[in-house]
């Protein structure tokens, strides 16, 4: 998926932002066909909206949600760094994957929460950011097998439901947030993409990112290996909730993406 930013494209005379009337305006540039003002969109910001994002990895799920956060004017919960936050602390405490009781103990002594002040929002525990951390391979490794215990899934579920009680107007990407997260969320979004697609764009965002050469091969087992995980776990399992809206990424670009989600919470979300 091209990683070009469609908010940077040229706009009629308004900004988008944040209104005076206390709407945020989105305003569509020429190259959305925008011909006047009655195109101009307004949210207001006192209503509250929950859109769930969920699919598995590789989709450009975790981009694409904060760009539409962004385009929106909503807050961004990425559910998957605080599963993450979670595989490494057991990893960096020396916890087994049976220790439930002990990973529980020390999850909720991490005291483990965002910096709503950074952007994208940064996550914290024992008081320090684990936004790297959670992002080197042995975290990747291992995360869906933690993310399988009964008890680790409660506790982060019931943290990301006071988390959209602060944050009442929220993108909440994930696994399982259309499906059990928030089931009465106003509007659910599945994205999909072939494993062979999300393998190399995988690949494409390590050399991007870390310069790193990696086997688009291997990267593809590995990433059905985590499929697999993440959909045959008892609880929590990655499924498509039979109301959302699936879109699949494949032959599609970031820009192109994000403008059928876009006209989906539009239509869902009647605004
Ligand atoms: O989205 P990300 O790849 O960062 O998620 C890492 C892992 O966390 C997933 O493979 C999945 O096992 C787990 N996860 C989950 N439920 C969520 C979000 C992530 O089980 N809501």
């Amino acid at each position: 998926m091209a990683q070009h930013d469609s908010s940077a494209r040229p706009t009629q005379r308004l900004s988008p932002g944040v209104d005076v009337s206390g709407g945020v305006v989105e305003v569509l540039g020429p190259s959305r066909g925008a011909k006047s003002l009655d195109e101009v969109r307004v949210f207001r910001l006192d209503q509250p909206i929950v859109i769930t994002i969920d699919g598995p990895a590789g989709t450009g799920k975790s981009t694409v949600a904060h760009r539409l956060a962004r385009r929106l004017g909503l807050d961004i919960l990425d559910t998957g760094s605080m599963y993450r936050t979670a595989a490494a602390i057991a990893i960096d405490s020396k916890i087994e994957l049976d220790q439930h009781k002990r990973l529980l103990e020390v999850v909720r002594a991490s005291h483990m929460t965002f910096n709503w002040k950074a952007q994208p929002p940064e996550i914290i525990a024992f008081g320090k950011s684990y936004a790297r951390r959670i992002r080197e391979p042995d975290v990747t490794a291992v995360v869906s097998q933690y993310a399988g215990v009964r008890e680790l899934r409660d506790l982060l579920v019931g943290m990301q439901r006071e988390i959209a009680k602060d944050h009442p107007r929220i993108v909440s990407e994930g696994r399982d947030q259309g499906s059990i997260v928030f089931p009465n969320a106003q509007v659910k979004i599945y994205l999909d993409a072939s494993a062979d697609v999300r393998a190399r764009r995988r690949s494409e965002q390590l050399k991007r990112e870390q310069n790193v050469d990696t086997d688009v091969n291997k990267l593809r087992a590995e990433i059905e290996a985590r499929d697999a995980n993440d959909k045959s776990r008892p609880f929590g399992a990655l499924v498509c909730p039979k109301d959302a809206a699936v879109v699949d990424t494949s032959d599609l670009d970031l820009d192109q993406v994000i403008d059928r989600l876009y006209e989906i919470v539009r239509e869902k979300a009647r605004v």
